[in-house]
């Protein structure tokens, strides 16, 4: 009995060992490719995706140009999981645009440096619900935004088309002696009664592959770097 009970223990201490070995050393691959990409993003031009691309049949559009550095469900320390996607443009920070993904409703907090969150009142996988696509990190590190003129704070619920320009990539992280690297942070959140629910809790996002037609979910992809498939010739 006490063997069974010490074997049935040791195989799990093995096998949860083993899934935590490979993300983290899937998440130390993946890191080690943004370093590479920001060091020299011309070196790596098959890594880069492009706004306003959409791969295959997929929903949404690319939201902006850049390396998909870091996924959906990625781990940046013990118990923390990514709700959205960073893709890193490797350029400076308000060069780089960022467009709409799929038309919506956009709205801007007041107190919004860097964010805006679009309302999909019939989510296209799933149009019995609404979801919202949250787009952040638009502000240099001294939280000057770089969101369009057009979408200033307190933006309340206005109609954006697919492909419009919300505004470039920055670094604003909330503390100017800490800025994150320039990249945009892009989520699926769900909805609370009308309302967005709280993006960074990860329950309340969804997995963007399927919206975007990429490998985004990092329990799924270990070590494919995210672009559109090839087209496949008609047989
Ligand atoms: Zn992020």
């Amino acid at each position: 009995m006490f063997k069974a009970i010490l074997f049935v223990l040791l195989t799990t201490l093995l096998v949860a060992g083993y899934f935590l070995y490979q993300r983290y050393a899937a998440g130390m691959q993946r890191s080690g490719r943004v370093l590479a990409w920001l060091r020299n993003a011309n070196a790596h031009p098959d890594w880069q995706m492009k706004a306003g691309q959409r791969c295959g049949s997929a929903p949404f559009v690319f939201p902006t140009d850049g390396f998909v550095g870091y996924l959906w469900d990625d781990s940046f320390r013990p118990g923390h999981r990514h709700q959205g996607i960073d893709i890193f443009g490797g350029e400076q920070p308000g060069v780089t645009p960022v467009v709409v993904a799929y038309p919506g409703y956009l709205t801007r907090l007041p107190d919004w440096k860097s964010s805006l969150i679009i309302r999909i009142p019939a989510d296209p996988l799933e149009p019995g619900r609404q979801i919202w696509t949250y787009y952040t990190h638009m502000a240099d590190s001294e939280g000057n935004s770089f969101i369009s003129p057009e979408f200033p704070t307190g933006t309340h619920d206005v109609y954006v088309e697919a492909g419009t320009l919300l505004g470039y990539q920055g670094n604003y992280s909330g503390d100017p002696f800490n800025p994150t690297g320039i990249h945009l942070h892009f989520s699926i959140v769900k909805d609370d009664h009308g309302r967005f629910a709280n993006e960074l809790d990860f329950h309340n996002t969804l997995d963007p592959s399927p919206y975007l037609g990429l490998p985004l979910n990092a329990r799924i992809n270990t070590n494919q770097i995210p672009v559109c498939p090839p087209v496949q010739d008609a047989p």
